[in-house]
């Protein structure tokens, strides 16, 4: 499976500049259940990865995202540099099996069950995968790209009634309910982003 270069190249860009846009926002939600890095953690590894944009636009999609990944773990630091690069490499580990007919959606399956392999966590535990599995599911029912952008802003927004159970937030206890989660929101804003750009770039 060959990445088509200048989609790519394009996705990179706009999840660069919608971290750099709302970085400030996502570290305010990081300072109200975190320590206020997270906004700055992810424009750090948005940034790195568009700084070897040219590289990562030529491989095959399998590395490409593999690469992207093992970037953005050098890259964000923190908690969730760990999890956003298990996301990306193990996408592009899925995908390199496509030959055996693996399709996107469930490639997407594994590599949040990696995730929350890795991070030691589930659904409703107040993190990114409380988006990552509403949006995964949504797209294995084949759901149009703007009911995805709706279901990631809709499960963004639950965590807010969810208690942490993971990660900094999870020392606050009850004190965590009443924010959204920083690292949900940003895969939200980063869904959305990738979505409406496919939407605008889809063949004709
Ligand atoms: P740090 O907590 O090290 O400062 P960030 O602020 O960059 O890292 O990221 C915090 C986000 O990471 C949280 O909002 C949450 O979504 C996610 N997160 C933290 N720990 C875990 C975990 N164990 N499993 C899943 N997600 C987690
Ligand atoms: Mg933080």
């Amino acid at each position: 499976m060959q990445a088509e270069p200048v989609l790519l190249a394009g996705l990179i860009e706009v999840c660069r500049a919608t971290i750099a846009a709302n970085s400030d926002r996502l570290c305010a939600l990081d300072r109200a259940i975190g320590d206020g890095d997270h906004g700055t953690n992810m424009q750090r590894g948005c940034e790195a990865v568009s700084a070897e944009e040219a590289t990562v636009s030529s491989l095959p999609l399998p590395d490409a995202l593999e690469r992207i990944g093992l970037t953005l773990v050098m890259s964000i630091g923190g908690a969730a540099g760990p999890l956003y690069g298990t996301l990306l490499m193990e996408m592009g580990r899925e995908l390199r099996k496509s030959d055996q007919g693996q399709d996107f959606s469930s490639a997407l399956k594994q590599a949040i069950d990696a995730v929350a392999r890795r991070g030691r966590s589930h659904a409703g535990d107040k993190t990114l995968l409380d988006v990552l599995y509403p949006v995964q599911d949504a797209l294995a029912h084949r759901s149009p790209l703007t009911d995805i952008v709706h279901r990631a802003e809709l499960s963004a927004g639950f965590t807010a009634a969810m208690k942490a159970m993971r990660g900094r937030a999870a020392y606050l206890g009850e004190r965590s309910i009443g924010h959204v989660d920083p690292g949900a929101s940003s895969c939200a804003l980063l869904t959305i982003a990738i979505c409406r750009y496919l939407e605008e770039h889809r063949p004709a």
